[in-house]
């Protein structure tokens, strides 16, 4: 199968986690892209991201936005962005960051509802917003959403709860799927990922190398006509 080539793409929370993974990712590529837009809330903070931008002159931090669901900050972000790439446009945007506040359902709270949800849902929401007029040339949007996210599966109750997260989830696989309608006119694919249960700081058994490898493969076979999916990082359709 083809790798996946892209000219220019944006992850939100590259410092750690999935977002770095995808970050490396990219720089290792036989092509790499012309620009890689890394975002994070505390660039200076984050020494591996910094490392690399000393390395590789198309990665660029630091862009924002500092805070996913804070639309000043996603629009600055948007403009330097646009700064950067002219009339290109941006091909690939991979709205990755998100948290999760492990609870159990009696103690979850309305602070972890809305920061949750303002976080995983409506971040995405805005960054799709902001960055559409750069988008509109032959793009993706990939919201990396979870199988905890899904109705029908409710993946791992017995060990895990995680209330605000699976709502969360459930609401960006919504959104996804509201995007791909909305956007499709502009010829751009949208699709929500699950990246496995991945050794971050959010959980174990899949790598973060073996989870960005798939979730890029999957992305390098998809089509018009998957605009809307649900899948996981090896290609499978999850139920919503
Ligand atoms: P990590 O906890 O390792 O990293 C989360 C990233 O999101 C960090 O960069 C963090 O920044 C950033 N972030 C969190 N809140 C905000 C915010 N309000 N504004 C800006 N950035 C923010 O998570 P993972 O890499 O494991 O997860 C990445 C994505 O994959 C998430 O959307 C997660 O829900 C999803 N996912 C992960 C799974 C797993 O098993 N790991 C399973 C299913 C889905 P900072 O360093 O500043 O906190």
């Amino acid at each position: 199968m083809a790798e996946l080539s892209v000219r220019s793409v944006l992850v939100t929370g590259a410092n750690r986690g999935l977002g770095l993974g995808f970050v490396q990712h990219f720089l290792r590529m036989p092509k790499p892209p012309q620009w890689i837009f890394a975002t994070c809330r505390d660039p200076k903070g984050q020494r591996e991201l910094q490392n690399l931008a000393y390395k590789h002159s198309n990665l660029l931090q630091c862009v924002g936005p500092a805070e996913v669901a804070n639309p000043t900050s996603i629009k600055e972000a948007a403009a330097k962005v646009r700064e950067h790439l002219g009339d290109s446009g941006l091909n690939l945007l991979i709205n990755n960051a998100g948290m999760v506040r492990s609870k159990m359902l009696d103690a979850e709270t309305l602070e972890d509802m809305t920061e949750t949800y303002m976080t995983n849902t409506v971040g995405p929401l805005l960054m799709g917003q902001a960055f559409l007029p750069l988008l509109k040339k032959a793009a993706a949007m990939v919201n990396i959403s979870s199988i905890g996210g899904s109705i029908a599966s409710l993946f791992a109750w017995d060990i895990m709860q995680v209330t605000s997260y699976r709502c969360s989830k459930a609401a960006l696989n919504m959104l996804s799927k509201c995007q791909s309608l909305a956007y499709k006119e502009h010829g751009i694919l949208c699709v929500a990922l699950h990246p496995g249960w991945v050794q971050t700081d959010l959980g174990p058994p899949v790598t973060v190398d073996g989870s960005v490898k798939g979730m890029l493969k999957v992305l390098s076979s998809l089509s018009e006509k998957d605009t809307g999916a649900f899948l996981d990082w090896e290609g499978k359709v999850i139920p919503w």
